[in-house]
């Protein structure tokens, strides 16, 4: 069993608070979704974030760029929890993607490692959707097209169930099935002592989160805080709005909140605080389609560089003292206080070019005999949806291709 050595009181008698020498007992990881890197460093400048910049002060504040994956939710919250790109954990955007497979998370890695008595994993989380652990579900084929015709969607290429988009549709026994994989936590939540989904506002989250310490304080934890507020004002207002800027302003205030509880609790010491973001969000737009910079914020003097997301989970693995060699398979970024090739995103989407890889696991061949079985007599608006990305086409393009496939099928 793991058994820690507290070199760090010595590092406090020494005057070097919060300077670990040895692995810190806990981390917390407050997640700060959709908080763009430049308006979070004006905010900065204007000293509006007194309790991320307290943090850094302590620690470091360092440039996080995205290089694989979309930027969005379910691949930015997927990929800084596992380490992985998203070809390994098959998490690639909000609309395509799969549970990451069992075992690859942080937290059931800690799970294993220290094993689950030695260790508390909890999430705590704003968002419902794309942070979410929703069980794979199956659906009769006629059923799923006819609720989706009734919504005049129909998208055969990601079969789903409603938003629960990136299934398949497969044929067992001679009968037509719609199956849609697992959320991304779907695995993960099953190994870890809690995870809890949909609390919606900052205020809940960090409430439940400062319970969940206080209960937990006398075991070693590792706790992942999620707060929705800046991804849902920048979507309402745009990112150059008062309600933007608001939104990140409260998570400043309730990421204070808690590491003043960590302080009253006595945790303080013994705890590194991350403050890390999923995605960006497109200058002065309602969206983030490509929003690959963002940032971490943190108490921990040991980071060295600017990273990559898929860097923070080896981060975090590496200061519980796990070796991190030993990870099957490889983690895919680097622990963040060693040296690194800097990884910048590029200017503009790589994407736009570049077709994404398939989901894993979908039968393209089997997919595509379906498709054409059940165009019947629409062709033409249905094979074009079949050779298009939908998720590469303009709003506009979209609305157009469904009224085409809508008159097509007489509606
Ligand atoms: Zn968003």
């Amino acid at each position: 069993m793991f058994r820690q050595i507290r070199l760090w009181v010595i590092c406090v008698c020494a005057g070097l608070s919060t300077v670990f020498a040895e692995p810190p007992t806990n981390i917390v990881v407050i997640g700060w979704d959709g908080a763009q890197r430049d308006h979070v460093k004006e905010m900065i400048a204007g000293n509006e974030l007194p309790n991320l910049m307290a943090l850094c002060k302590e620690g470091k504040l360092i440039d996080i760029d995205v290089t694989d994956g979309m930027t969005d939710t379910k691949a930015g919250w997927s990929q800084i929890l596992t380490g992985y790109r998203s070809d390994i954990t098959g998490v690639y955007r909000n609309s395509r993607y799969q549970p990451i497979p069992e075992g690859y998370s942080v937290f059931e890695r800690l799970e294993s490692f220290f094993g689950p008595q030695n260790i508390v994993t909890l999430a705590v989380i704003g968002k419902k959707d794309h942070v979410d652990n929703d069980a794979p579900r199956r659906m009769e084929y006629d059923t799923w097209l006819a609720n989706e015709q009734k919504q005049g969607k129909i998208d055969l290429q990601r079969p789903g169930l409603g938003n629960l988009r990136g299934g398949r549709i497969i044929e067992e026994n001679g009968k037509k099935y719609v199956d849609t994989p697992g959320k991304p936590w779907y695995f993960a939540s099953r190994n870890m002592d809690l995870f809890v989904n949909g609390l919606d506002t900052n205020e809940r989250v960090a409430l439940r989160a400062m319970a969940e310490l206080a209960a937990h304080k006398e075991s070693r934890f590792f706790l992942f805080v999620h707060f929705a507020n800046p991804d849902h004002a920048g979507h309402k207002r745009g990112e150059n709005s008062q309600a933007y800027s608001d939104a990140i302003r409260d998570d400043d205030a309730w990421t204070g909140k808690i590491t003043a509880k960590l302080k009253e609790l006595g945790l303080y010491d013994k705890t590194l605080v991350y403050v890390v973001v999923d995605h960006g969000f497109d200058e002065d737009k309602k969206g983030h389609n490509y929003a690959p910079y963002v940032f971490l914020g943190t108490n921990d003097s040991t980071i060295i560089r600017d990273g990559d997301r898929m860097d923070i989970a080896p981060t975090i693995l590496k200061r519980y003292g796990m070796d991190l060699a030993a990870i099957k398979p490889a983690l895919s970024g680097k622990p963040l206080d060693e040296p690194a090739a800097r990884k910048v995103a590029p200017a503009r989407n790589p994407n736009i070019r570049r077709p994404l890889p398939p989901p894993p696991r979908r039968l393209a061949a089997e997919n595509t005999a379906e498709e054409s079985a059940a165009s019947k007599g629409e062709q033409t608006a249905l094979e074009q949806l079949k050779e298009t990305d939908v998720d590469k086409m303009t709003p506009l393009e979209a609305k157009r291709l469904l009224t085409e496939i809508k008159k097509e099928m007489g509606r």
